[in-house]
């Protein structure tokens, strides 16, 4: 049956009686739903198959939060996401949109409120309009960063898109949605924003539009918010260079890193470094190559110089901070560019420039036979490995290596709990100390491991990402994870390091000033009357 013939069916349904009259008035939020979820289920098989809608009402999460929802329902496209809306309206239903669903260790696809209507865009995953002359193109909800890294492939490998550390399976337009960050020169995603597709909750469609151009740019307002649903955007693609150097630069403690500081500003804003520089401490490096080490007792937590001593027995020492970076350009750019990094930053670093191909022929000496069993090959094969891959993410290549090498001590999937927090902090080196200490103290207090990546997003602010880990199967450790995250969330509050995303778990009272919590509500009451998209995400609505 067709869906046209289906809603026809539903629109019959509904004169009859069947479903419940919606009798808020247009201003109230929607609190309760008065439909049964079972009538809500049904009717969605019926007017859209059994095959695009799922009845399971738990969500499920690595934050350890419950919330119910009413149903799945995996929309294909634009006609059945607005009949989902219709839906949705007419039994005061709210709805959450995901992409891809992947936002593991923020919420990944569960809504701030029970009994919501689950709208999966997975299936919308068209890309389109690739225009190789101004390197841009269009891309739907559920496309991948695999998808684009592929299809970019295909037509040539003249453009990389940037990529993010998560998975290849998680989408672009979803990060986007969240202001994620990746690590090319186009890594600042709320930043590279061309075009957006938008459906309003009342089922109309309208483009944001591209800039220069008169009037504001409404791109910014539905990122982070919940005004409506995007159905496409349009980003720019970074043609790739003649030449992509990678480079590490190792500071062997954290004063060495607080003297360079100005330089690094200085670079960045020059665009020496052009792409986003990501310092890891010694044991976010350990983290991301490997589980708890199997010879020590799961019950000692490793401070950051354990794991700097666990790290440097191997030949590919690591500093206290390493930061990993890409050069873009074509040769002599880049020789200038490796001079100036090297000029300003040699007497408080060591920098190893190398490209992709050097990395994978010594790769291959590892494997040799006479090499390959001894202890020293061993772990400097899976040191490059890990270097390979991470630097790859410069060049556009999607990589699962940061979340296949998600646990930690937890066993598996099913036992993972984690929590990411994700401050803001100036570059500054007063700033930075004030912010390790806090951050070391209450990770001390809770006997947590401390890993700790500084993303330098601009010349003026780093991006810190924290993750506290746990098995999310037991009720004490949840607990204590909780109370950790607060701690510390209400300690950042306090010191004006703001949050750069929202967990669903966050608490989003009190984070805007009172006149932008005014307007942003205005907003939501203007498109979204009966509050319906994802009500008190990012804390509108
Ligand atoms: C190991 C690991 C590494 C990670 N590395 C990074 C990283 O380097 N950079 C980074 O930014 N993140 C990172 N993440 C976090 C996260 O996984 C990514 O941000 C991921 O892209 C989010 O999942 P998604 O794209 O599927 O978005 P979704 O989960 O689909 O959506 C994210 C949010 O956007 C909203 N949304 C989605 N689609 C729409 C739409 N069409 N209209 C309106 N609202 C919508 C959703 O309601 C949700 O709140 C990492 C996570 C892990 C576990």
């Amino acid at each position: 049956m067709s869906l046209g013939l289906l809603l026809k069916f539903e629109r019959i349904y509904m004169s009859k009686g069947i479903y419940m009259k919606n009798k808020q008035t247009q201003n109230e939020t929607i609190q309760e739903n008065r439909i049964s979820t079972e009538q809500v289920q049904e009717s969605l098989v019926r007017m859209f198959g059994a095959n695009n809608v799922q009845t399971g009402s738990e969500t499920q999460n690595h934050i350890g939060l419950q919330k119910t929802l009413m149903a799945s329902v995996k929309v294909h496209d634009r006609a059945m996401l607005k009949a989902c809306l219709n839906f949705a309206q007419q039994n005061s239903l709210s709805v959450y949109p995901i992409s891809k669903g992947m936002n593991i260790g923020y919420g990944k696809a569960t809504p701030n409120t029970n009994g919501q209507l689950l709208l999966d865009l997975s299936a919308m995953n068209r890309i389109s309009s690739y225009d190789s002359s101004f390197s841009s193109i269009e891309i739907e909800p559920g496309v991948s960063q695999k998808d684009l890294y592929l299809y970019l492939k295909e037509q040539g490998n003249i453009h990389m898109a940037d990529v993010t550390g998560a998975s290849p399976d998680a989408s672009i337009l979803g990060n986007t949605m969240e202001s994620g960050f990746g690590h090319t020169p186009l890594g600042d995603h709320r930043k590279n924003i061309l075009n957006m597709e938008v459906m309003l909750p009342n089922g109309e469609i309208f483009n944001t539009g591209s800039f220069p151009s008169y009037g504001p740019d409404l791109s910014g307002i539905f990122v982070q918010a919940n005004f409506g649903i995007v159905t496409k955007i349009k980003i720019p693609l970074f043609r790739r260079p003649e030449k992509v150097l990678s480079y590490v630069i190792k500071f062997k403690n954290e004063q060495d890193m607080y003297k360079a500081l100005p330089k690094l500003r200085a670079l960045r804003e020059s665009r020496v470094i052009d792409s986003l520089i990501h310092f890891a401490n010694p044991t976010r490096v350990l983290m991301s190559k490997q589980r708890f080490p199997e010879h020590l007792s799961p019950a000692q937590i490793l401070s950051e110089k354990d794991c700097l001593e666990l790290l440097n027995d191997s030949p590919l020492k690591v500093g206290f901070w390493s930061g990993l970076g890409g050069l873009y350009g074509d040769k002599d750019e880049i020789k200038l560019k490796k001079k100036k990094l090297k000029k300003q930053l040699g007497k408080h670093a060591q920098i190893a420039f190398f490209e992709l191909k050097q990395l994978n022929f010594l790769r291959k000496v590892c494997h040799l036979p006479i090499l390959k069993d001894l202890k020293l090959f061993k772990n400097m094969d899976l040191s490059l490995k890990s270097v390979i891959e991470f630097s790859g993410l410069l060049h556009g290549i999607p990589s699962s290596k940061a979340s296949d090498n998600i646990l930690w001590r937890e066993k598996s999937m099913d036992e993972l709990g984690i929590r990411w927090l994700c401050p803001v902090i100036p570059a500054s080196e007063d700033q930075i100390k004030i912010f390790r200490q806090v951050t070391k103290e209450v990770f001390r207090k809770y006997s947590l491991e401390l890993p700790m990546t500084l993303t330098m997003i601009n010349h003026t602010q780093f991006i810190c990402i924290l993750n506290m880990n746990f098995n999310k199967n037991n009720p004490a450790e949840l607990t204590h994870i909780d109370r950790a995250y607060k701690e510390l969330y209400n300690e950042y509050k306090k010191l004006n390091f703001k949050p750069y995303r929202l967990g669903v778990k966050d608490t989003a009272e009190d984070i805007y000033d009172p006149i932008k919590t005014q307007i942003l509500n205005e907003i939501k009451k203007a498109v979204d009357p009966s509050n319906m998209v994802a009500p008190k995400r990012y804390g509108i609505g």
